[in-house]
């Protein structure tokens, strides 16, 4: 039977997995299997909101072993680490558990047709001190681990009042990149910090417990968003009081500081690094397969690989070209999830005897979200770019995750997910404070 591995169940892999599942898998038409380095999907762009802790990741996350039992895939774990071409087999790190003992030894997986769909991490761009000094928020664990460290923060602040804490003057976060990441990030911790004021801050001098810092190296914010939307955002921010520093170059970090070539100063507790993308460092060794400067798979517009026909690549960890545009297709939910639906018509038909569909990617517009409120622009083949505001943004912008839930789960439980995000939002308390 004709295998088709998927390595990377992130928004897009996760999505042509399920897809090419229920259309062949089911039937035994072939084989689809789907491996990723974990056990459990979490929509990305998710992430800052864990980081921050208006959000439990144990609610919002999946596992891969139950979605591939009701979609007839075979969800295999593993961290993909190389790629032999001749043999068409990926290889696989061994599984090692937390006390270090072998749970699965590494191995290599046969494919008839791979799709590479690993996503991006963050680019630190050789800058000394970002690897050992800045949270990056690339996945559960590090949303996790700053919203450890976040908390940690807090309690200091809290009971230094008694003499019993580390004493710290002031909270202070600096984020650098004022991407959507960034932004988002730092209205989601001024909202935290909002409502955690009530907790036993009193005592402090400044109103509120943390001090926020966006740091940007573009003259602006959002740098790749139309400037309407990038100046509605920074109005938002400056309104509660997120210090913005643009046109603010990074040249080194430190334990206490983040250092701007201009001798600016920036000092911070935490600090996050989210300037930035790059696909994985070890495709600089993918046996052949042709790579841009930031690692991403050169894909030609039908998502096929440029070296190889059997490989196929999509979402943040390829280069795909845009017609008339000098710029690939950007690195976003959005791109990944309308890759998976035209890549999985492509496969479908490949196992005909078909040839590939170029993918088409249609801007629907960015929306960024400002916590309890969203900016953004939409656009409209008819209607044109329209920029939006407020609540209208808030839904749209909540509405992308839905189209990924309903992929995933299908319109019965996606409706049931919502009523029961309601219901949870009415009963647990909006933070998560451990
Ligand atoms: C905080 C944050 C907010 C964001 N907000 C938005 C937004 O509002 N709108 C938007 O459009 N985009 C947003 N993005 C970007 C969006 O998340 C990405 O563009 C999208 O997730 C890319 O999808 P993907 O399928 O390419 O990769 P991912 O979703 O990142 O999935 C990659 C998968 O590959 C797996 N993997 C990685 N390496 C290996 C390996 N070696 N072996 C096996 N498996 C591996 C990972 O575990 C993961 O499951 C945001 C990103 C972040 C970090």
């Amino acid at each position: 039977m004709h295998q088709i591995v998927i390595v990377g169940g992130g928004v897009g892999g996760l999505e042509l997995a399920i897809r090419l599942g229920r259309s062949v898998g089911k039937k035994g038409k072939a084989a689809i299997t789907l491996i990723d380095r974990g056990l459990t999907h979490l929509w990305k762009p998710l992430l800052h909101e864990v980081a921050a802790g208006t959000l439990d990741s144990n609610f919002e996350e999946i596992d891969y072993l139950t979605l591939g039992r009701r979609n007839g895939f075979r969800f295999r774990p593993g961290s993909m680490t190389g790629l032999d071409r001749a043999r068409k087999t990926v290889h696989l790190a061994a599984v090692i558990d937390a006390k270090g003992e072998q749970v699965i030894a590494d191995c290599s997986v046969p494919y008839d047709t791979l799709v590479l769909a690993l996503g991006s991490e963050g680019n630190d761009y050789g800058i000394p001190g970002v690897k050992e000094h800045c949270i990056f928020l690339d996945s559960r664990k590090q949303a996790d681990h700053f919203h450890a460290m976040l908390l940690n923060l807090f309690l200091r602040l809290m009971y230094q009042a008694e003499g019993v804490g580390t004493a710290i003057p002031a909270l202070r976060v600096a984020i650098v990149g004022a991407g959507a990441t960034g932004v988002e990030l730092s209205a989601e911790l001024h909202h935290v910090a909002d409502k955690i004021k009530g907790f036993g801050f009193e005592h402090l001098e400044q109103s509120m417990p943390v001090h926020i810092t966006l740091i940007e190296a573009a003259p602006r914010i959002l740098p790749v968003l139309p400037d309407k939307l990038a100046a509605a955002a920074e109005r938002q921010l400056k309104a509660i009081d997120v210090e913005i520093v643009t046109s603010g170059r990074v040249q080194s970090i430190t334990e206490e500081a983040i250092l701007l070539s201009s001798g600016q100063r920036v000092p911070a507790h935490l600090k996050v690094w989210a300037a930035g993308i790059k696909a994985p460092d070890f495709f600089k060794h993918l046996d052949g397969l042709e790579i841009n400067r930031i690692n991403q798979i050169m894909v030609r517009q039908n998502l096929m690989t440029t070296k190889d026909e059997n490989i196929f690549a999509l979402g943040d960890c390829a280069h795909c070209p845009q017609p008339g545009s000098d710029m690939p297709i950007p690195p976003r939910a959005q791109s990944a999830h309308q890759q998976a639906a035209v890549l999985s018509k492509t496969l479908l038909r490949r196992l005909k005897g078909g040839g590939p569909i170029d993918f088409v990617y249609r801007d629907y517009g960015s929306l960024v979200s400002l916590s309890q409120s969203s900016v953004g622009n939409l656009m409209g083949n008819l209607t044109g770019n329209h920029f939006i505001e407020g609540w209208l943004a808030r839904f749209i912008y909540l509405s992308l995750y839905r189209s990924h839930q309903w992929v995933l789960h299908g319109t019965l439980r996606t409706l049931a997910l919502m009523l029961v995000d309601i219901l949870r939002r009415r009963i647990k308390p909006r933070l998560k404070l451990h």
